[in-house]
């Protein structure tokens, strides 16, 4: 594979960013090698910069549920984008998925529109933290949301620990509020709640855990953060950035029918475009500046351009069967993946889908992840790659398919993987 173009690229993008990228696993640090710089995505494929042809499981890190330049959100960008790209005024497209959401949506009454998950989850916490005047933040280990402080931290030694920093720059003193615990553990959460009684503002957790592999969780036990956050008065929040609009139109929330009480929406809400959202009841919501004292604004929220394309993405996303015929193309491409090696799994929920190499039946928390199994997932990448298949370059990364993805994309894929098998193999 000729890999000339990416490599100059990316050589002259080592001089104009730290490590070459605006975001650092498209570094391909795990899995080694350049990392390829993408010219063009149509549908389930994407080129790089050297003309090679891949079918793409990154989609963008979740955003793409219709894949790459979906005619219907082109043209909803183009349309609007005539008529300016953003005002600092309101629009009536932030009215109109707004309405899109809400009409579909029972788990939210009020929203308010952001650029960024990371921005999403920010303003959550500082919502949770103003309407219950509490402090500290519970986080799982395992749990991505976003590069913001409060949540920058790993976990420490011992049940119920504070946090420490997981990143230079985060003071102590930020993290001394976020208390991290096992994803999976009931203990650790009720001891949590008696250590810090009456402190606690919110739990917080992906409802699905996507961001280090797939930790799916039992229905039982997101019920059990439910009821003990009820008990608390804490609030529970369910950062949806991932499985918002991905295992079904609302989400986890619906999925599993449990009503967190802060939502926070972020990558397939903007089309491909940066589109964030946070909402909870009118309730929790009207303590939200200018209504509330707690603030939260931006200058590009609600941006017109990016409105149109969610609206473009979720009306597709509403039509009857989308993701029952989503999740039937995502089962049938892992049922090909038929290898008879006892340490190799693929874990699935609806469209997303995990790689792991695992003798475990399940993985529901990160300390079940064996580190060493990644060498194992570096040579399946560097193969699929080879084979014009294109994974997120980590093994802690999911994928996900696309309403795009054709018979012939999975059929193509699972025979590149069962090639791709050998050589790992080997
Ligand atoms: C991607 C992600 C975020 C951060 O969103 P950005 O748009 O990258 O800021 C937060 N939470 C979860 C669960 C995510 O997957």
């Amino acid at each position: 594979m000729k890999r000339e173009k990416s490599e100059a690229l990316f050589a002259k993008a080592q001089t104009y960013f730290p490590g070459g990228v605006n975001s650092p696993v498209r570094a391909f640090r795990s899995v080694g090698g350049t990392p390829l710089f993408i010219a063009k995505g149509k549908g389930a494929h994407i080129w790089d910069a050297d003309g090679n042809e891949f079918i793409d499981y990154c989609a963008s890190w979740g955003p793409l549920i219709l894949g790459h330049a979906n005619q219907k959100v082109i043209d909803a960008i183009k349309q609007t984008v005539e008529n300016g790209s953003s005002f600092g005024a309101p629009t009536a497209l932030e009215n109109e998925l707004a309405e899109l959401i809400l009409s579909n949506n029972k788990y939210v009454e009020k929203i308010r529109f952001v650029s960024s998950g990371t921005e999403a989850v920010m303003s959550a916490i500082r919502l949770a933290r103003g309407f219950t005047k509490r402090n500290k933040i519970v986080k799982f280990e395992g749990c991505y949301h976003g590069h913001s402080d409060s949540l920058l931290v790993k976990a420490g030694s011992g049940l119920v620990t504070f946090g420490n920093t997981s990143s230079a720059g985060v003071p102590e003193s930020v993290v001394n509020d976020t208390i991290v615990v096992s994803l999976n553990n009931e203990e650790a959460v009720k001891q949590a709640f008696i250590e810090f009684k009456n402190q606690i503002a919110c739990i917080i957790i992906e409802p699905i855990p996507a961001n280090n592999g797939l930790l799916l969780q039992r229905k039982e036990y997101l019920k059990f953060l439910r009821d003990i956050c009820t008990e608390n008065k804490t609030l529970l929040i369910f950062d949806e950035v991932v499985s918002g609009f991905r295992v079904g139109f609302t989400g986890a929330a619906g999925y599993y029918d449990i009503q967190p009480d802060i939502i926070t929406y972020g990558k397939i809400i903007g089309g491909g475009l940066p589109v964030g959202m946070y909402g909870a009841s009118a309730e929790i919501m009207s303590n939200i500046s200018p209504e509330g004292n707690v603030y939260q604004a931006g200058t590009l929220s609600g941006n017109p351009v990016a409105m149109a394309a969610g609206i473009a993405q979720l009306t597709e996303c509403l039509k009857p069967n989308f993701y029952i015929d989503l999740e039937k193309k995502t089962q049938f491409l892992i049922s090909n993946f038929k290898f008879q090696i006892l340490n190799f799994k693929v874990f699935s929920i609806g469209s997303i889908f995990w790689i792991a190499f695992t003798d475990k039946k399940n993985i529901r928390s990160a300390e079940e992840i064996n580190p060493d199994s990644m060498k194992h997932f570096r040579i399946l990448h560097k193969e699929l790659l080879e084979r014009g298949i294109y994974l997120g370059p980590s093994g802690y990364e999911v994928g996900f398919v696309s309403e795009a993805h054709t018979e012939a994309d999975l059929i193509k894929t699972a025979k590149m993987f069962g090639e791709a098998m050998e050589e790992v193999m080997k």
